[in-house]
């Protein structure tokens, strides 16, 4: 939908915050005693996996169902997604009343697809891969005239994740480093880039896991490459960047003062971690800030702030976290 010149702005976030006033939660953020003390600084929780769908991706999904012409509303968006896009887009397009068709791989778990197809999408299995699930997208795109939405490569997706960048500046007026989950960027691209707006001298710290860290490995290497996909606990952070990445590699370049990589047993402990003593129940995915602040890879200067961003655990997977397992082959034997 959005020209492939056409580039995410503050203006473009504020007009999709008033798109989104009253469609969406605006999520609590808390303090946690623990990481404060453990830090020396006062950190705050932003409980963005309480939005509606369990995950942040519902802004971007919303803003970009919203922004859509006319004619391409009558034909539907496609994405390709097991996780939370899908989920936010599903939710998205039902709450507009418009078609959409999430096509997967006929690997994807059933539960998963059941999940998706519960919030109103139609479900296209095709192949046995990603790939071939987005050569699907990709016809009826072109044969049916429907609108595919990236996951993070997207102005209007963007946009809407920056929403949640405004929201954190308004509850923590003083926050001086906001620490963010990272994978195709498109999350910390909006966020960075609204938060900043309204405070130039905040610091964005994106933390991504240690296996296969698209974004971090094409920023070193100063263009968007590909890595190799690797089962993570943070599965919502998997996946590459785009080798014809339009948007998010250039803003997170500009954007992001920092990065950080953290390990699988870093990730268990901080999903340990935020039930134990935060009380929250939080993917792996979500729980990479807190894992970088327990294992010392990012140092909290000045007032904290750490986004949990998405609450779609497998439910096994995060029993046998609690009790003891490091790895996801640990979590799932
Ligand atoms: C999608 C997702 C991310 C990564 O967002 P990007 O915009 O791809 O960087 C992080 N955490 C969760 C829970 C997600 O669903």
């Amino acid at each position: 939908m959005a020209e492939a010149t056409e580039r995410a702005t503050i203006g473009g976030v504020e007009e999709a915050r008033t798109r989104l006033a009253g469609r969406l939660r605006t999520t609590p953020l808390v303090p946690s005693p623990t990481l404060s003390a453990l830090t020396g600084t006062p950190v705050h929780l932003k409980l963005e996996h309480w939005q509606t769908t369990g995950s942040f991706k519902l802004r971007g999904a919303t803003n970009a169902v919203l922004s859509l012409p006319e004619a391409a509303r009558a034909a539907g968006i496609v994405g390709v997604s097991t996780g939370n896009h899908g989920r936010g887009l599903a939710h998205a397009a039902a709450e507009a009343g418009i078609r959409c068709v999430i096509c997967m791989s006929s690997l994807v778990p059933a539960v998963k697809v059941e999940a998706i197809r519960a919030l109103g999408a139609e479900i296209r299995i095709h192949g046995d891969s990603q790939d071939e699930a987005e050569v699907e997208a990709k016809r009826l795109v072109a044969e049916a005239g429907m609108t595919m939405v990236s996951p993070f490569d997207d102005v209007a997706v963007i946009s809407g994740q920056g929403t949640l960048g405004l929201e954190i500046v308004e509850q923590a007026g003083d926050v001086e480093t906001l620490i963010v989950p990272l994978s195709g960027g498109g999350l910390i691209a909006g966020v960075a880039l609204a938060a900043k707006a309204r405070r130039p001298d905040l610091r964005v710290v994106g933390v991504t896991m240690a296996r296969g860290a698209a974004m971090i490995e094409s920023l070193e290497a100063g263009r968007p490459v590909e890595v190799a996909e690797v089962a993570s606990l943070a599965d919502s952070l998997g996946g590459g960047i785009g080798l014809d990445n339009a948007h998010s590699f250039r803003m997170v370049a500009a954007l992001v003062d920092e990065t950080a990589r953290v390990e699988e047993a870093e990730i268990a402990e901080a999903v340990r971690h935020a039930y134990r003593e935060e009380r929250q129940i939080v993917e792996g995915g979500a729980a990479v800030g807190i894992a970088a602040l327990l294992a010392g890879k990012v140092e909290a200067r000045g007032p904290t702030v750490v986004v949990l961003n998405g609450g779609n655990i497998d439910m096994g997977v995060h029993l046998a976290l609690l009790n003891g397992a490091n790895a996801l082959e640990e979590a799932r034997a």
